[in-house]
């Protein structure tokens, strides 16, 4: 049934708004500045910019500095984004942890959190991040919590693979958690897949700052992508883009949970060198205790890590060839639930193709690097997806006129 015009017009008059006021943080949020270098700025009218200016300053998330020094007449105001004038909450479900950060809207921790989780039931972890959230909110001059992100391994929605093996979480839909997530923390939350928030988090808050297109390999239980194109991440039709992981990259190689042979997370990821130290006896079944023993073979240079280190860079320098010549990234960067120390080495042994289209002679930065997010770097990702949605104007914007 077409909608009436009239309500087309209330509805664009909100948008218009929503998208206008991101446009005013986003550029606050870059650099301090007047109402009229604003408007000047991005087009809007000094009286549009002055309201939003208003609002934004009474909701805390803008504050004035003073005013500047001008040529001639009354010096403008400045004004400049208010890091420390809300928080947000992030939390990542991993099959083994659940993790939580509170940050400001700059990605400063104000606390963070982290449980093994023994119960992957949607309702037995949605009581344990209800009681983070209430500590959170607990904390001595806790700012106003905008919102919540959640995230989770992917993929969404597919039969067969969302529901299989030990890097996944059966049972939790994408079409019904957010609902049931903000029932429980009483916030909006904003889920997506671990490691598109997780490239975000890099973009905001570490190695990938100043970047606007880059690659992100998410070492979560499995092997994750999420790439930012034009500082925007690219979702696919499904919320699945960069299920990197179940790319095949031996044929007729290792068996796959997905019912592939050979999926680069077979060799490349968390799990893949907990079964390798396992199977030579260096770990005990059930993997505990992984990082410490990481960084004990680490040291001595033992040789079966250093086996899986190598089979590994392999499949990875292919997998990276790939991603740029896909994606024309500035970097692809690495990090995640592996040790630094390990995420360094493996880059150390990478041998990139030379035929892609990343050999360039002007690079800025490196092909390869290791994001600086550490390990809470997909909570923290969950909470950059509030920030993102509060201070980046949409790329459906057109859709206003
Ligand atoms: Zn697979």
């Amino acid at each position: 049934m077409p909608i009436p015009p009239r309500q087309i017009a209330g509805k664009n008059a909100e948008k218009t708004k929503a998208h206008n006021r991101r446009v005013v943080l986003g550029y606050l949020q870059g650099r301090d500045a007047g109402r009229a270098e604003i408007a000047k700025a991005s087009g809007l009218s000094t009286q549009t910019v002055s309201n939003l200016v208003a609002e934004l300053e009474a909701e805390g998330l803008v504050e004035a500095l003073g005013r500047r020094a001008a040529a001639r007449g009354q010096p403008p105001l400045v004004y400049r984004f208010h890091a420390r004038g809300a928080a947000v909450l992030g939390f990542e479900v991993r099959p083994d942890t659940l993790s939580m950060v509170l940050t400001d809207l700059g990605g400063t921790a104000l606390m963070t959190h982290q449980d093994r989780l023994s119960d992957t039931a949607p309702a037995q972890v949605l009581a344990q991040m209800a009681q983070m959230a209430a500590e959170a909110r607990a904390l001595p001059d806790c700012p106003r919590i905008l919102g919540a992100g959640l995230v989770i391994p992917g993929p969404f929605g597919v039969e067969g693979l969302s529901a299989a093996g030990a890097t996944t979480l059966p049972d939790w839909d994408a079409a019904t958690i957010p609902g049931l997530a903000e029932t429980a923390l009483g916030l909006p939350v904003y889920l997506d897949k671990d490691a598109t928030a997780a490239a975000l988090a890099e973009g905001m808050f570490g190695a990938a700052q100043g970047l606007s297109s880059f690659a992100f390999l998410y070492f979560g239980s499995g092997l994750g992508l999420g790439v930012i194109t034009q500082g925007h991440p690219l979702r696919g039709a499904f919320g699945n883009a960069g299920e990197l992981g179940h790319v095949v990259l031996h044929p007729g190689g290792l068996p796959c949970d997905c019912g592939n042979l050979g999926c680069l997370e077979q060799y490349v990821s968390r799990l893949s060198v907990q079964r390798h130290l396992i199977d030579a006896g260096l770990l005990p079944a059930g993997a505990m205790g992984t990082d410490a023993t990481i960084a004990r073979l680490l040291a001595e240079a033992h040789p079966a890590l250093d086996a899986w280190t190598n089979s590994a860079a392999e499949a990875l320098s292919r997998a990276i060839g790939m991603l740029e010549n896909l994606f024309d990234p500035q970097s692809i960067l690495l990090g995640g639930a592996l040790p630094d120390g390990l995420l360094d080495r493996l880059i150390a042994r990478l041998s990139l193709p030379p035929g892609s289209v990343a050999r360039r002679t002007d690079r800025s930065h490196p092909r390869v690097a290791r994001g600086t997010s550490g390990r809470l770097t997909a909570a923290l990702g969950a909470a950059a997806l509030v920030i993102h949605d509060t201070v980046t104007p949409r790329l459906d914007a057109h859709e206003l006129e």
